[in-house]
């Protein structure tokens, strides 16, 4: 297993359970069963959720080199306990993936580094495979979840040092960065629907009111997510606002204030002035526009709350 697979494993497994248990996302299909004291994952979940985060990156980042191709040198240093798994391509991976006789074994084989995340001492096994599913102590699940936004980070920023150093083409660094730092690129907001945005909102910073400018860096134009990305895992357009270089950072993973909710939720409600000029048709918006609603309260439980700007221009 190369090094960058483990983090990259432990992330879209976190993602996987808090889907489950923030939006009951998971149809129950017996993918996954949660009993007193341990929850268990199928395979054909855990690999959707693992090839997902993987092909994310690939489409966001596309140049990256995600594993040392066959007979290439590779950093030390990032490369453990290599095997002859570590020369698999990427591509030869996903296959072995989407291909049975081999996806029990690549998950299989995590199961030999008891470390799978530094941040568990080296004898706390955080889940076990077994021959037909992922089996989890729900003690670890509770503390994965209640401190995934750690994890997650700490993760991301493994995989983002693992694959800059692979990646020697130094361009690409900036590209991983807003990939995994920023968190920007995991998931794009829509061309167009920056566009409208940032125009609808007459290129100020939809919290503290003053004009975005390119050339400053408090003032450069962030397309935001309102309720923030580690909660909201998507980018769709209700959920985008621009802010200014400083609200952004400054706001980081909190949750604005419910009267800058409201703000915003006026803009949202269906057959508004924003949807009425928006030049793209949204399917079944009354239904989006309630989910991220209720997103926005479940987000309030999760989150830090109450953010609002330093100052209004
Ligand atoms: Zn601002």
């Amino acid at each position: 297993m190369s090094a960058v697979y483990l983090p990259a494993f432990f992330v879209s497994l976190i993602d996987l359970l808090e889907d489950y248990y923030k939006f009951d996302a998971i149809p129950d299909t017996g993918h996954i069963q949660v009993h007193k004291t341990t929850v268990k994952i199928s395979y054909p979940l855990a690999t959707a959720y693992f090839l997902s985060f993987l092909l994310r990156i690939r489409k966001q980042v596309p140049a990256v080199k995600m594993a040392p191709s066959k007979g290439r040198s590779h950093d030390e240093r990032f490369m453990g306990d290599a095997s002859i798994d570590d020369l698999l391509t990427p591509e030869q991976i996903f296959t072995s993936l989407l291909f049975e006789q081999r996806s029990s074994k690549v998950i299989q084989d995590m199961r030999k580094t008891q470390n799978i995340y530094p941040v568990f001492e080296k004898r706390c096994a955080v889940l076990q495979c077994n021959s037909d599913c992922i089996e989890m102590d729900i003690a670890a699940v509770d503390t994965i979840l209640t401190n995934s936004i750690l994890y997650s980070k700490m993760g991301e920023l493994i995989c983002f040092q693992y694959l800059s150093k692979l990646s020697s083409n130094s361009d690409l660094t900036p590209q991983l960065e807003d990939y995994f730092l920023r968190g920007d690129g995991r998931n794009p907001f829509s061309q167009t629907a920056k566009e409208f945005v940032i125009e609808y909102q007459e290129n100020r910073c939809f919290y503290c009111g003053q004009v975005l400018d390119n050339k400053n860096t408090d003032k450069k134009p962030r397309a935001d997510h309102f309720i923030p990305w580690v909660f909201i895992k998507s980018s769709n357009i209700e959920n985008l606002v621009y802010a200014c270089n400083n609200c952004n950072s400054n706001k980081s993973n909190r949750l604005p204030t419910t009267s800058i909710f409201n703000n915003l939720l006026q803009r949202n409600v269906p057959k508004s002035k924003f949807w009425r000029k928006y030049p793209e048709e949204i399917t079944k918006l009354d239904e989006r526009i309630d989910r991220w609603i209720r997103n926005y309260y479940q987000a309030s439980e999760q989150l830090s709350t109450g953010w609002k700007p330093d100052f209004i221009a």
